[in-house]
């Protein structure tokens, strides 16, 4: 078995770390501080090909596999979380359905705009009376005289109102099954589509530089070519979307554990108590142990789960593992890493607070621990 990053991953790896490093990272509290979409940013890693990694560049993407998309979401998370989401659901949710689904005019027309990063776009699954049932979808498209006619709502999606979106792909019941089950179907909504209302952007308790609103549809008509694939595949199609959307939200929870870590040593080095650096102690010195080793393991994961995706075998247990594992390890280290900055941890200056703020949503966002522990049982 050899481990060894190629050299496109080792290249991609080294400019998102440097990236990261040096023009997110000093801008993360204040950015989170204001709660400002960073259009500068995220307009950037446009330019250098990082919201289009994993699509050919006949698609204006970078043609990278799907591991170094994951590896790139790991550095860039380690910047910051609220910018490595942003990256993360414009590309798994937003662009991936496009170039998994749609016809080659859809591609022409939507996904290339997205790959190379001049547009964002943004995927609606969650509703507010739908979350983890997502098959509880209530919003429905009619067809009349050759149009969809949109009703209904979506609560908390990412990406949907910045000024550089162009739209959303929501799930739409549009008949029922012979089996009695709900007929899904992915639709295309243009941003300005009339009766597609975008709300106000929530206030968050983390990831509070991303941008997530509630939508609402009011008899919003859409051509009835507007659709992903075929009418009635929805459900199948947003299934496979979230399978590998869990790997790259495990790599996010690894770039987020990774600070943690990356902190809690800078600090535990330069704090001196009893004459000594905490460093010193044991008890601090296992923390930072642990913490490292469960890095160690939750990269691992979703390595092998990006690695299974790429044979094209099976990998849903393997994504459900990655994510649920990756952010929990990253809940724990982000609770040690305050723990090991003492008081400090608890005050606003020191990152490792902002941390442990974010690192709550990495449990709950494409499918909560509870929803990835029922996915890895049903595959045992
Ligand atoms: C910041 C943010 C960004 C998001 N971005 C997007 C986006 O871009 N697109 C999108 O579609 N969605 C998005 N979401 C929605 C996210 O995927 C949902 O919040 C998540 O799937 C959970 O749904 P819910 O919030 O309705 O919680 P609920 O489903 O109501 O769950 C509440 C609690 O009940 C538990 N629970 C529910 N059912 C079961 C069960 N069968 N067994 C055991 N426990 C259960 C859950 O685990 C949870 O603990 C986002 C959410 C947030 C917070």
């Amino acid at each position: 078995m050899d481990f060894t990053l190629n050299a496109e991953q080792q290249m991609i790896r080294n400019l998102c770390r440097e990236f990261a490093e040096e023009e997110i990272k000093p801008r993360a509290e204040e950015m989170d501080r204001c709660g400002a979409f960073p259009y500068d940013l995220i307009r950037k890693m446009g330019e250098l090909g990082l919201l289009g990694l994993p699509f050919p560049e006949e698609y204006g993407g970078a043609g990278a596999d799907f591991l170094t998309y994951c590896i790139a979401l790991e550095e860039i998370g380690r910047g910051d979380a609220a910018v490595g989401i942003t990256m993360e659901a414009h590309t798994s949710l937003g662009a991936s359905p496009f170039f998994l689904y749609g016809s080659e005019e859809q591609k022409q027309r939507y996904l290339v705009p997205l790959a190379r990063g001049e547009q964002l776009w943004a995927f609606g699954l969650t509703e507010p009376g739908a979350g983890s049932d997502s098959a509880g979808t209530q919003t429905r498209a009619e067809l009349r005289d050759g149009r969809w006619h949109i009703n209904g709502a979506k609560n908390f999606i990412t990406n949907a109102g910045t000024d550089m979106t162009g739209g959303v792909t929501i799930t739409a019941v549009t008949g029922m099954r012979a089996d009695g089950h709900k007929e899904i179907t992915n639709l295309i909504v243009p941003k300005g589509t009339q009766g597609y209302i975008i709300g106000n952007p929530y206030h968050k308790m983390g990831w509070r530089a991303s941008d997530t609103r509630p939508l609402s549809f009011e008899d919003c008509q859409v051509p009835e070519g507007d659709v992903l694939g075929k009418p009635g595949d929805g459900f199948h199609q947003f299934m496979h979307i979230l399978d590998a959307g869990r790997v790259a939200i495990g790599a996010l929870s690894v770039g987020l554990a990774q600070a943690c870590l990356d902190e809690s040593l800078k600090y535990a080095n330069e704090r001196q108590q009893f004459g000594r650096p905490i460093a010193a102690f044991q008890a601090v010195q296992f923390k930072l142990a642990d913490m490292a080793t469960e890095i160690e393991l939750a990269r691992l994961m979703y390595y092998k789960a990006a690695w299974l995706s790429m044979q094209e075998q099976p990998f849903t247990r393997e994504a459900s593992m990655a994510k649920l594992f990756a952010s929990e390890t990253a809940k724990r280290c982000a609770d040690q890493a305050v723990q090991i900055h003492g008081g400090y941890g608890f005050m606003d200056e020191y990152p490792v607070s902002r941390y442990w703020r974010n690192v709550k949503v990495h449990e709950i966002g494409e499918g909560t621990s509870e929803v990835q522990r029922l996915l890895i049982a049903k595959h045992l």
